[in-house]
C-alpha cells in the first residue's frame, strides 16, 4: 500500500492548472473510499501559490522549489524531483494531467522511474488489485478499464471530467527537498508567446458556441463570433472547420482537439461525428441547429433546431441583442 500523489502542474499567473483541481477532487474523493492518502505535490520556480491552491483541495501538499523550474521545460524538471521522491518512497499511484505537461511529465517519469502509465483516463475506480482507470479508445467507440502490473503507475486523467471542489477542512503544506540523482536533459525556455485566440480558453468557457463544416468558411465564423459574444463565451469548431483553415487548432474540441465542459454548447452546423462527440459530449445543454434531422447530433442533443444555421443564428442574434440592450 502506498499513498496517492497528484501532481499539481503550473497554471496562468503562477497560479495552479485548473485540471490539478480537478484531479485533486478525484483523488480525494476515491482516496477516501479506497483508503488511501491522497498528497499533491508542487515543484514550481516559485511553489507556494500553487501549492496553496492545491491545498484547497488535498490534506498535504508538498512544495519543492526550483528555479529551473521557471526557465526550463517543466515537465523535465518536475518528473526529476518526483523520480527522487518515487525513490525515497514509492507511491501506488501519480496522477497528472492529459494536457502537453502532465503528458510530458507521465512519460519522463515512466521512464526514470520504470512505473507504467495509463494515459487519458475518463474515470478513476478502485479494483481488486489497486487503481483501475477507464480509458476511451478508438475515438470513443470503446471504453476500456486497466490497471497496473505490480498495482502501482502513473495516470494522466483528462480535462473536463469532474468538477473542482475545495475539500471542507484546511490543509498542511510542507516545504520539501529532493536530491537529484541525475540531471535531466534540460530544455530551456527562450520566450513564451500567447497563441492566437487563447485570450478565452475553451476549456474553461461556461457557454461555447461552435461551427462546423456547415459555416461554409472563415466569414460564417463571424455569426459564430458574435453569437459568442453576446452571450459571454468562447468560440469552439470541429476538425472540419480547422483543417479548412478557418480557424486555429486552438479552439477545435474533440479526439485530437480539446475536451469541453461547458454549461452551454450551440453547435452550428456541426453533423456530431464521435471524433467530435467525444469532446463535447459532458456539456450541461447542448444544443445544434443543423438542417439535417438526421444528422448524428440529433441523437445526443438536448435541442435540435432544424434549419439554416444563418436564419437561425442570425434571428438568435437578434433577439439575444435586444434582450441584452
Ligand atoms: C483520427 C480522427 C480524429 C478526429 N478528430 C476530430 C476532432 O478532434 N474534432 C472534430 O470535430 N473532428 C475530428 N475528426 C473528424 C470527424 O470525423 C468529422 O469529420 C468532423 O467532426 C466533421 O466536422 P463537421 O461536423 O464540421 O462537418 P460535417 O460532418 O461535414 O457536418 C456538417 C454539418 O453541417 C450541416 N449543415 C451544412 N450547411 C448547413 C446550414 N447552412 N445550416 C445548418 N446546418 C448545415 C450538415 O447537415 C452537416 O450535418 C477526426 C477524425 C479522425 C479520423
Amino acid at each position: 500500500m502506498g499513498e496517492w500523489w497528484v501532481v499539481g502542474e503550473p497554471g496562468p499567473d503562477h497560479g495552479l492548472a485548473r485540471l490539478s483541481a480537478e484531479i485533486a477532487t478525484l483523488a480525494r474523493e476515491l482516496g477516501a473510499a479506497a483508503g488511501r492518502d491522497v498528497v499533491g505535490v508542487v515543484v514550481a520556480a516559485e511553489p507556494s501559490e500553487p501549492a496553496a491552491e492545491l491545498a484547497r483541495y488535498l490534506p498535504r501538499v508538498l512544495a519543492i522549489g526550483d528555479a529551473a523550474a521557471g526557465d526550463h521545460a517543466w515537465a523535465g524538471v518536475a518528473a526529476a524531483h518526483l523520480a527522487a521522491l518515487v525513490e525515497a518512497e514509492p507511491p501506488e499511484l501519480v496522477l497528472s494531467g492529459a494536457g502537453p505537461d502532465g503528458r510530458d511529465l507521465a512519460g519522463a517519469l515512466s521512464a526514470l522511474t520504470g512505473l507504467g502509465v495509463l494515459t487519458n483516463a475518463t474515470s478513476l475506480a478502485w479494483g481488486d488489485t489497486g487503481p483501475t482507470v477507464e480509458m476511451s479508445v478508438f475515438g470513443g467507440k470503446l471504453l476500456t478499464t486497466s490497471g497496473f502490473t505490480g498495482g502501482r503507475g502513473i495516470a494522466t486523467v483528462r480535462p473536463n471530467v469532474t468538477t473542482a471542489v475545495a475539500a471542507a477542512a484546511a490543509a498542511v503544506m510542507v516545504e520539501a527537498r529532493t536530491t537529484i540523482a541525475e540531471a535531466l536533459p534540460a530544455v530551456r525556455v527562450v520566450d513564451r508567446v500567447s497563441e492566437a485566440g487563447a485570450a478565452a480558453p475553451i476549456e474553461e468557457a461556461k457557454i461555447i458556441v461552435a461551427g462546423g463544416r456547415g459555416v461554409g468558411g472563415p466569414d460564417g465564423f463571424g455569426l459564430v463570433g458574435q453569437l459568442a459574444d453576446v452571450l459571454g463565451g468562447a468560440v469552439g469548431a470541429t476538425r472540419a472547420a480547422v483543417d479548412s483553415g478557418w480557424i486555429p487548432y486552438s479552439q477545435q474540441i474533440g479526439q485530437t482537439g480539446k475536451i469541453v465542459k461547458p454549461e452551454l454548447y450551440l453547435a452550428l452546423g456541426i453533423s456530431g461525428a464521435i471524433q467530435h462527440k467525444v469532446g463535447m459530449q459532458t456539456a450541461g445543454t447542448i444544443v445544434a441547429v443543423n438542417r439535417d434531422p438526421d444528422a448524428p447530433i440529433a441523437e445526443f442533443a438536448d435541442l435540435l433546431v432544424v434549419g439554416d444555421l444563418f436564419q437561425v443564428g442570425n434571428a438568435l442574434l437578434e433577439q439575444l441583442r435586444s434582450r441584452s440592450g
